[in-house]
């Protein structure tokens, strides 16, 4: 039903306890103090231990991938816009899709469900893995064997048992390519990024503190998932609610300066745009980038 509704991959693992071995991993993570802005992830830790806790009576962890590789890039001489961000916000998008499916599944087998999209405190590499979706990369995202790691990760919290998968047991191996590509250094020191120095996560959490800028940047880094092997296979999506906003393939700062606040709401309402806000893009914008590859600053 899932694949059917467009989904790149879907796996079941038993609801309970997460194992001690992955809670410890992630709570040093939050000691080294490397979720930087992303305070959140602090929050409900109780919870974020047994999704049991996030549905009474949960059985099954349904993790589900969705491909958001865009089928269309922005144009090279633009300044540049993370892939996830070129269409509808996702949570949005995807509560849509996957709200019909949970509804059909509560009416066949008269069970209760929750939707996890961001919205509630779930490991969800961790329940990906466990599922047998993919596997961690040492760029700290979750890589689905034959898709790649340009995905969104969604849970469904079910009342009914379903059979679960073998956890996904593929590593990186030797690779390394996404520390050596990190221009920020925030894969050096751990199998999680260090949110303090990640492009990705600054230009979103906290606009205009990004440093090591390789190119001029509205939003977003993704250079780890450009020189990953698993995604030399560029598949694009082909789901309707990911789809490519026309407007978010030309945004630029000569419009950000033209519109006025109103305007850019009316214009940017429901994008990931709006998390960072009109004066946000251009405080990443107004940071100097290094190119990298010549050693020269550019804007
Ligand atoms: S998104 Fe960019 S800065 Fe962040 S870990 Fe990947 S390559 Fe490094
Ligand atoms: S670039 Fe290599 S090391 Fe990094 S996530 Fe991909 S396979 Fe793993």
């Amino acid at each position: 039903m899932l694949l059917e509704s467009g989904a790149s991959a879907v796996g079941f693992a038993r609801a309970g306890e997460v194992e001690p071995s992955a809670v410890s991993a992630f709570e040093r993570w939050l000691s080294r103090g490397d979720a930087g802005e992303l305070a959140y992830m602090r929050n409900y830790p109780e919870l974020r231990r047994d999704p049991r806790l996030l549905l009474e009576g949960c059985r099954t962890v349904v993790s589900i991938a969705w491909l958001y590789n865009p089928p269309r890039l922005r144009p090279a001489t633009l300044p540049y816009l993370a892939r996830y961000a070129y269409s509808r916000d996702y949570h949005n998008a995807l509560r849509s899709v996957l709200k019909p499916v949970a509804r059909e599944i509560a009416s066949r087998y008269g069970a209760q469900w929750r939707i996890c999209i961001d919205s509630a405190p779930v490991m969800e590499r961790y329940w990906a893995v466990k599922s047998g979706v993919g596997f961690c990369g040492r760029s700290g995202l979750l890589i689905v064997p034959g898709v790649g790691s340009r995905v969104f990760l969604t849970e469904l919290l079910l009342t009914i048992e379903l059979p679960p998968d073998n956890p996904c047991t593929l590593t990186c191996g030797d690779c390394g390519a996404c520390v050596r590509a990190c221009p920020s250094g925030a894969l050096q020191a751990s199998a999680s990024p260090d949110c303090r120095r990640c492009i990705s996560a600054l230009t979103i959490e906290l606009p205009g503190s990004a440093r090591h800028l390789p190119r001029p940047t509205l939003a977003g880094c993704d250079l780890c998932q450009d020189v990953c092997p698993h995604n030399a296979g560029n598949a694009r999506t082909q789901l309707a609610a990911l789809q490519t906003l026309p407007h978010l393939l030309t945004v630029d700062e000569t419009e950000l300066r033209a519109l006025s606040d109103e305007q850019f709401r009316a214009r940017y309402a429901g994008t990931p745009l709006m998390r960072i806000g009109r004066e946000g893009l251009l405080a990443n914008l107004s940071v100097i980038s290094v190119d990298s590859s010549a050693g020269r600053e550019s804007r």
